[in-house]
């Protein structure tokens, strides 16, 4: 019997293996492709966040000039983007961690029992461990989570290439351009989609639409058909695409259900930021902390599978880190009801915070009561018909404030 089999070799299983093993554990992963199989997504994240880490060297692609263009207005970010070298990241988790026995397969059944866990694969193959963690993404079918209205997404389309002109500024990164001008009038008043890009140098760029969260999901061939309109009216031609990504997740997937056996992490776990779409950040931060957990659960040699999981469930969603949730749900909620003016005038006052404020918003990383303080000044900020939607999301969604605010 192994300490602990992690399903799932994207980046969360990836890097919760290793930082298991290296807490001594026996691991198992099992994935349906080779944990050394490039990711199929491509990451991007804030430069401190790496950096704070001590991870600042695994970026393929890093900028300074970083701007987000809403109601008109170019707004400079005082904060530096980078996209994360998945290639390299993971090739070195992998080396970290080469006692980790990963195998090829898909996983069908857990069984827990009381004092191991019974692991199936499709292939008929058996493996037992004190605790498993499901780091199978947002689809997981094993973690379980109460009955939900349907979801919202975040759905984006982007093409990496070659354009007969820059669509945006050399050496520049666009958080979001929310311009509108390539759009009909109807076309304009929902849902609202922005640009995200970057160029990548060598007069190579990825240009992105996006929908930031809208239920039902914005379908991807609507976002392609907006991309090429917005820089058609800009007089821009794609001359080469190198890749094309397709993008399509859950942002307010549920917590987890805490008291059940098997462990989540990744999108497994609920940790994609419910208000950004981010979760690298979350996994690199919090991996480490539910590792210890863990592995100071399976230190005594007859921990009961429960008992290990309760104690993983309560590092990785502490209360105070449940009732953030709940609060970026509340954001989320007025997102989506905003109108696309609206959500210009949000995002123009969002990002003239305090740089500390927005970017902490933004990385989950500000402590309860800060995150209240941001809000509560964005609040103050806010032009009067953001404030509308803000109150009157507290009537619509009042039980997520409540779920902050109230123990
Ligand atoms: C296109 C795209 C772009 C994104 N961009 C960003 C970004 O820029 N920045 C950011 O922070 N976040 C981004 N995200 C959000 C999030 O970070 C990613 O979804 C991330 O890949 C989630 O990591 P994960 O390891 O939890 O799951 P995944 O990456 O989905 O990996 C899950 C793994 O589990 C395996 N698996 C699934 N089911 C089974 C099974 N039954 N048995 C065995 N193995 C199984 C899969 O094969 C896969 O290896 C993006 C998401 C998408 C879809």
């Amino acid at each position: 019997m192994v300490d602990v089999v992690v399903i799932g070799a994207g980046p969360a299983g990836v890097f919760l293996a290793t930082e298991l093993a290296e807490r001594g554990l026996t691991v198992v992963g099992v994935s349906l492709q080779p944990p050394a199989i490039a990711w199929p997504n491509t990451y991007g994240i804030w430069v401190d966040e790496l950096s704070d880490l001590g991870l600042g060297e695994f970026l393929s692609h890093s900028w300074q000039d970083c701007v987000v263009r809403v109601s008109g207005k170019t707004l400079p970010l005082q904060r530096h983007y980078g996209r994360i070298d998945r290639r390299r990241i993971q090739a070195h988790w992998l080396d970290r961690s080469r006692q980790v026995r990963w195998q090829q397969g898909e996983v069908s059944r857990v069984q827990v029992g009381s004092d191991c866990t019974e692991v199936t694969t499709t292939d008929g193959e058996v493996i037992l461990a004190r605790l498993v963690v499901d780091a199978s993404g947002y689809q997981s079918k094993l973690v379980q989570r109460s009955p939900h209205a349907p979801l919202a997404f975040q759905a984006a389309y982007g093409i990496t290439g070659r354009f007969s002109r820059p669509p945006i500024a050399p050496q520049q990164m666009v958080l979001m351009d929310y311009g509108d001008d390539h759009l009909s009038p109807a076309d304009r008043q929902h849902p609202p989609t922005f640009l995200y890009a970057m160029d990548l140098g060598d007069g190579v760029y990825f240009v992105e639409e996006t929908s930031l969260a809208y239920s039902p999901a914005v379908p991807i061939a609507t976002l392609e058909q907006r991309l090429y309109q917005r820089l058609q009216q800009q007089g821009i031609e794609v001359k080469e695409i190198h890749h094309v990504e397709r993008c399509l997740f859950p942002m307010n997937l549920p917590l987890p259900d805490l008291s059940q056996p098997v462990v989540g992490f990744g999108g497994a776990a609920s940790m994609v930021h419910p208000a950004s779409g981010y979760m690298f950040g979350s996994v690199l931060r919090r991996g480490p902390d539910l590792a210890t957990a863990i592995a100071a659960s399976l230190g005594p040699s007859h921990t009961p599978p429960r008992q290990a999981a309760a104690a993983a469930w309560q590092a990785l969603w502490p209360e105070a880190r449940r009732r953030k949730y709940y609060l970026y749900r509340f954001g989320l909620e007025n997102l989506m009801a905003f109108s696309p003016l609206q959500l210009n005038h949000f995002f123009e006052a969002f990002f003239k915070l305090e740089t500390k404020a927005w970017s902490g918003f933004l990385s989950d990383s500000l402590t309860l009561p800060d995150l209240v303080r941001a809000m509560v000044d964005l609040f103050g900020q806010a032009p009067n018909d953001v404030r509308w939607g803000l109150l009157r999301s507290v009537t619509s969604h009042g039980h997520l404030l409540r779920q902050t605010l109230v123990r």
